[in-house]
């Protein structure tokens, strides 16, 4: 239990999300205030530049479409004033990394940033060999198991992806916060592992540091069967204590209900 209440959820999916529920931005907002909350960020996902897998259904549903995005800019834009002397309201959008695909989403952030006041860059997808596998579904998690042979080489692909995101040049409109830095933790209950490369992830909290950005401690860890940790856990915690890395929690709601949850646990 910390002693410091947590007045700001920096990680928030609306009603536009594909995968999330029909809950309106009101009932999202609404929660906040009642959590006593001061400030909140909605941070949908940002439209895909281009189809990179052949999977184009499964893309579909992880995020919105370009024109959908546009409607919940300006929905959110005609809210704000609504709630401005109760809450601090950020409009925002969850980047996606894909490694290789750098151009095109500084490209697709040129085009937004200038409506962004709070993001996140987020790595959900490992490219092995040519292919893109998103990690953070179980089919996803046993077909990169598969393919690159241990659980820690799948760990491996997701930090050095995470340290190319860390790095990576995506214009003046780069996400400050990186999400849920320990999302390959998602099935550690049903492969467990103790990750020794510390030295990879000392290199990562080393250039989070020194870029200046924040991590999205993510609660929405606790709310998954076999993961039950925040995404922000062990060595990695550790680390970005020791660096004095400024964290941001987030409860990655796709439902009002999960709005500021679980911010008393560490
Ligand atoms: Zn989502
Ligand atoms: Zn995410």
């Amino acid at each position: 239990m910390k002693s410091e209440k947590i007045l700001k959820d920096g990680h928030i999916h609306s009603p536009y999300c594909p995968h999330g529920t029909n809950d309106p931005f009101e009932l999202y907002i609404e929660q906040a205030i009642r959590c006593g909350l001061d400030e909140m960020s909605f941070t949908e996902h940002m439209p895909f530049t281009r189809y990179f897998t052949d999977d184009k259904k499964f893309l579909d549903e992880c995020s919105p479409s370009k024109e959908i995005i546009e409607k919940y800019f300006h929905d959110l834009g005609k809210l704000k004033p609504k709630y401005k002397d109760k809450i601090k309201i950020n409009t925002g959008l969850e980047v996606d990394f894909i490694d290789g695909y750098e151009n095109e989403t500084k490209d697709f952030l040129n085009i937004y940033g200038p409506k962004l006041e709070d993001s996140i860059l987020s790595v959900h997808f490992i490219k092995v060999n040519d292919e893109y596998i998103a990690i953070d579904w179980r089919p996803g998690f046993e077909e990169a198991l598969e393919k690159l042979g241990t659980v820690e080489r799948i760990y491996d692909k997701y930090y050095e992806t995470l340290l190319k995101a860390v790095r990576a040049d995506l214009g003046e409109f780069k996400p400050k916060r990186i999400g849920h830095p320990n999302l390959i933790r998602i099935f550690n209950k049903l492969y467990p592992i103790e990750y020794k490369n510390k030295e990879l992830l000392q290199e990562i909290v080393k250039e989070i540091k020194n870029g200046d950005y924040e991590v999205d401690v993510n609660t929405a860890g606790l709310r998954k069967p076999y993961c039950n940790e925040i995404y922000v856990s062990d060595i990695f915690k550790e680390l970005i204590e020791e660096y004095g890395v400024k964290k941001v929690y987030g409860s990655d709601s796709h439902t009002a209900s999960d709005v500021g949850r679980d911010f008393d646990k560490e």
